[in-house]
């Protein structure tokens, strides 16, 4: 039997390695899952990638934990340039353009895609350690029904709260969690007001990318949340006048 841990940097995944090392729990291998957003940049806000990379990486590694990172052949440019292959655009020439909220490609195409591929190869018995804390008991219920994973915070009694002060114990929380309660991917249509104000103000080229993606012809999703029908250009104003606001005051 191996035991996996899936790891994405945030507090709960963390802090169930950390105890995994605390009780001595079986792990053979940790594995994180790096959305791209080219072939060169992460899709990871890159202080999250660094923390991950140059901080946690080595400690675990110096527990004796194996650390893999996967990556998909696909990544969110790819998917952002991608033609249709069926629907009333075939044959149109148009491109898929931002990921739509709630069926986002980029999770499936850049994120689950290598997680599910990587499962596949794995020859011997395995179990899968989830960072699910007791207080998430929607979550919870899907470990419950699902074989070969487990959750370390549940089986030793962890609420969220306890796996953040664990993580600040080892010096293990990622910085994201400084400006903004959850993690993902820069381009996430879901990220709120702290978190694109947090990449226009500390990661501008990385903002200017994704201004110009807006100005692209021949998109079908021409628009940063096509939900709320919110354009990044209107979130630019929105900055540009609080900065302008700021100067005067
Ligand atoms: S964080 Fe957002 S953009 Fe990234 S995979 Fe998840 S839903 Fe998609």
């Amino acid at each position: 039997m191996k035991y996996i841990a899936s790891w994405s940097g945030g507090k709960d995944s963390t802090a169930s390695i950390i105890l995994a090392h605390e009780h001595g729990e079986p792990l053979d291998m940790i594995i994180f899952s790096e959305v791209m957003f080219d072939k060169t940049i992460s899709g990871e806000l890159p202080e999250h990638i660094d923390f991950i990379k140059h901080k946690a990486i080595p400690l675990f590694e110096s527990w004796g934990y194996e650390v893999k990172i996967l990556h998909s052949d696909r990544t969110y440019v790819d998917c952002f340039f991608r033609e249709t292959t069926k629907g009333k655009f075939f044959g149109t020439g148009k491109r898929a353009g931002f990921p739509m909220t709630g069926k986002c490609v980029v999770n499936r195409d850049c994120k689950v895609r290598q997680i599910r591929k990587f499962w596949k190869e794995i020859e011997e018995d395995f179990t899968q350690y989830i960072g699910i804390a007791t207080d998430e008991p929607a979550r919870m219920e899907r470990v419950v029904n699902a074989d070969n994973q487990t959750s370390l915070l549940q089986k030793h009694h962890y609420t969220e709260q306890m796996a953040l002060d664990l993580c600040k114990r080892y010096d293990l929380l990622s910085p994201i969690y400084d400006f903004a309660p959850r993690g993902g991917c820069w381009f996430c249509p879901n990220a709120g007001y702290a978190e694109l104000k947090h990449l226009r103000t500390n990661h501008r080229d990385l903002w200017e990318k994704l201004l110009r993606l807006e100005d692209e012809p021949n998109l079908i999703c021409n628009m940063w949340n096509t939900l709320t029908r919110t354009r990044l250009h209107d979130w630019e104003e929105r900055f540009y006048w609080e900065d302008q606001q700021m100067s005067i005051f």
